[in-house]
């Protein structure tokens, strides 16, 4: 229980600005601690990812050191990446694998992920999952493992997929940052494409899960990619 007296609202307000880093720092914890271990990849192929990702992150609204990459091999969450609302992402070495050697697809996921952070979708989702209380315990001070339990649940926190708009506005995202760092702007939808014909149809934990591919959304980014070459043809 708390131990201090009332707080001050100057210290409140702060506590409540800090909310989106308690609760990211918390989740990752949890999960390092439940489901994650350390990446297997080597150096070299991390090196190279964090480049490429820092590249894309520099085209984001906040740069390139908003944004704190980390490996990790994803256990039951498998080949997966997400975003935690400070701006941490977390890229699971089972989907470094499944993407084998080409980066493009790796890193149009990641500037996914971007998207997801700059329009707040995954603050939006933390506080769904945290509820009142959990938000109230981090605010009070109180970041002890019942606050833990209420953010992740054992991982489940994963499992809740954005809405249609979002991941339609995080798949735009992914098309112009990628493109902003010359990259292939439709890699994302690559990448589903060879996801789904290795692990078949969204069963299981993974991605594909959370991020359903759909026809729709080939198409939405594929007519968006257009869209922004138009814009940039003189
Ligand atoms: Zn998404």
């Amino acid at each position: 229980m708390l131990a201090e007296g009332p707080l001050s609202k100057a210290e409140i307000s702060h506590r409540v600005g800090s909310v989106p880093q308690l609760m990211s720092s918390s989740v990752l914890k949890s999960l390092d601690q439940v489901v994650f271990s350390e990446s297997k990849l080597d150096a070299a192929r991390k090196a190279k990812i964090s480049e490429g990702f820092a590249a894309v992150a520099a085209q984001s609204q906040e740069g390139a050191s908003a944004y704190n990459l980390n490996f990790r091999t994803g256990g039951r969450i498998g080949p997966n990446a997400f975003a935690l609302p400070d701006g941490t992402l977390v890229l699971t070495d089972e989907l470094v694998d499944l993407a084998g050697a080409d980066d493009d697809m790796i890193i149009g996921v990641l500037a996914h992920e971007i998207g997801h952070v700059e329009h707040k979708h995954s603050l939006r989702q933390l506080y769904r999952a945290a509820g009142t209380v959990g938000l109230i315990m981090l605010i009070a001070g109180d970041v002890g493992s019942a606050t833990e339990d209420i953010l992740t649940q054992g991982g489940g926190l994963l499992a809740l997929s954005y809405s249609r708009d979002a991941e339609r506005e995080a798949d735009s995202r992914s098309a112009e940052l990628m493109l902003a760092a010359g990259r292939d702007p439709q890699a994302l939808m690559r990448f589903f494409e060879v996801i789904q014909k290795k692990l078949g149809n969204g069963e299981g934990p993974g991605i594909l899960s959370t991020h359903p591919p759909t026809e729709e959304r080939r198409q939405a980014i594929a007519a968006y990619v257009e869209t922004l070459r138009k814009k940039q043809a003189p």
